[in-house]
């Protein structure tokens, strides 16, 4: 995150500037470009007049739900002036406007979730490879194998291969004891040659967010300390996100 967040101590307001805040503005105006002077850090200050301010640094990237490229979403971040942490709520509601910030009371709260296997990819994969010494009752022993072994595997001690699409959602790579073990599950179905044939494919697709790359499905949640009852604008405790795929 570029620029600097600045947090008036007496209204516990807050203005993130940017490069931004300091270059003019355009307007169109009765026929010509118009330059209006814009500088939003200026106006802050001005609003702020004799209020201690500070700056503040984020602590945490911004955490939403929603995917990447979604410009109006809300996000989540934590940022600190060095001896408190703070909860900043990030959003905006028009396309071009700029971000508006709010301090909320709560943190941040992540869970790992829970680790889910490309199913349907790994059929596609395995049909589209034309394999037809694989039978499809064969295929959903292999998927069998694949997921009892996932389920033992701990989100937290493996390595991420890729992004997902929202910063909840990421790929995990199979390791290598791990294929092992799915191997072996597989060994009483499967002659010597389709196990061979079954660990090029699992090592051919480990990779990036490949099909036999596993997904892990975080969730956050803004856990409050204090709840005002009142305020149209506060979160509940232990709300959970969740995210759709
Ligand atoms: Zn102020």
């Amino acid at each position: 995150m570029m620029g600097t967040l600045i947090r008036c101590t007496t209204c516990n307001a807050i203005m993130h500037m940017t490069e931004g805040d300091f270059s003019p503005h355009y307007t169109w105006n009765g026929g010509e470009i118009k330059k209006i002077e814009m500088d939003d850090r200026k106006a802050f200050l001005e609003k702020h007049k004799g209020h201690n301010t500070e700056h503040l640094t984020p602590l945490t990237p911004p955490i939403s739900d929603k995917p990447y490229n979604e410009p109006l979403k809300t996000s989540y971040f934590e940022a600190t002036n060095g001896n408190e942490r703070f909860l900043i709520k990030r959003w905006r509601t028009k396309i071009e406007d700029p971000f508006a910030y709010e301090i909320i009371e709560g943190s941040i709260k992540l869970t790992n979730g829970t680790l889910r296997i490309q199913t349907s990819a790994i059929k596609k994969q395995l049909q589209a490879e034309g394999d037809s010494l694989i039978s499809e009752r064969k295929v959903n022993s292999f998927i069998q194998a694949v997921r009892a072994e996932v389920e033992l595997l701990d989100p937290a001690a493996l390595a991420v291969s890729a992004e997902g699409e929202t910063p909840l959602a990421s790929y995990y790579q199979l390791g290598s004891s791990c294929v092992d073990r799915i191997l072996t599950r597989c060994r009483d179905k499967f002659t010597q040659h389709e196990l061979n044939k079954l660990r090029d494919f699992i090592n051919q697709h480990n990779e990036y967010a490949d099909v036999m790359t596993v997904v892990s499905k975080k969730e956050f949640a803004i856990k409050t300390r204090v709840q005002k009852k009142d305020s149209p604008e506060a979160v509940h405790p232990n709300q959970h996100i969740g995210i759709s795929r």
